[in-house]
């Protein structure tokens, strides 16, 4: 990592700051506006390319959701994050053959989208004593090279979580395509939200509809309306990524 200045640190700490109360500001309108309160919306801070530092400052704002997108990222910070008042998610891409390694180490797995991880996630997790929540990743835009499951096969993954011990699936998490216009975006999560009020109405072992992940920086306010009750937020929280 590149020495700073601790000008130029406490300057990005204080941009930090400004930011983190504008998004919760932001989000409380939402929530007020699509008749909730703003605790029933979770804001989750994107953290991929933030050093822990910067990240654990958020916390001391009242952060109290991260998320990762990346397994040897994740764990080169994992012994600087403060856990003890903030959840570790984990947002991204999962190999099967990656899950041993943060089973434990986060509460939350966001993007499962098929049968076999779910496997994999349940088989380490009765081997470490712990029961790891997850959210069914949903490709809603059916892009051809995205993760997530198609609506199609939702209805499977879902009845397939009765088998898996030391699971609970919690919901639906989406990334939907990238639009440039408003109407398209707004389809995306109106779809999303459906299918999340179709499940709620359902019984199935191992599943509750408790989260609503959708909206990242540009949008999550449109999501918010739409019903979303978790937000994933990076870029507006903690400025342009610099991938060193
Ligand atoms: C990076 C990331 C986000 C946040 O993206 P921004 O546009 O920077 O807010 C949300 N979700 C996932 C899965 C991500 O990887």
């Amino acid at each position: 990592m590149t020495e700073r200045s601790s000008t130029a640190l406490s300057d990005e700490l204080e941009s930090v700051r400004a930011n983190y109360l504008d998004i919760c500001e932001r989000i409380s309108r939402a929530a007020e506006k699509s008749g909730r309160k703003s605790d029933d919306v979770t804001f989750l801070a994107a953290t991929k390319t933030v050093e822990p530092r910067i990240i654990n400052y958020a916390v001391g704002l009242g952060l109290r959701f991260i998320g990762e997108n990346k397994v040897q990222e994740m764990l080169s910070k994992y012994d600087d994050y403060d856990l003890d008042n903030c959840q570790l998610h984990f947002i991204g891409h999962l190999q099967t053959n990656k899950v041993r390694q943060i089973v434990g180490k986060v509460s939350m797995i966001q993007s499962v989208d098929s049968i076999k991880l779910m496997s994999e996630i349940s088989k380490q997790s009765v081997k470490n004593d712990v029961t790891t929540d997850m959210l069914i990743e949903v490709n809603i835009g059916r892009e051809e090279n995205k993760s997530g499951v198609l609506v199609e096969n939702l209805d499977e993954i879902l009845e397939a979580a009765a088998q898996y011990p030391n699971i609970c699936i919690k919901g639906l998490m989406t990334v939907p395509p990238i639009c440039d216009n408003k109407p398209n975006i707004l389809k995306y999560f109106d779809d999303m939200y459906k299918l999340f009020i179709d499940i709620s109405g359902k019984t199935l072992d191992n599943v509750s509809m408790d989260y609503l992940s959708m909206g990242m920086s540009d949008d999550y306010e449109d999501a918010i309306l739409c019903g979303a009750n978790m937000v994933r937020i990076g870029s507006s929280l903690f400025g342009r990524r610099i991938y060193r």
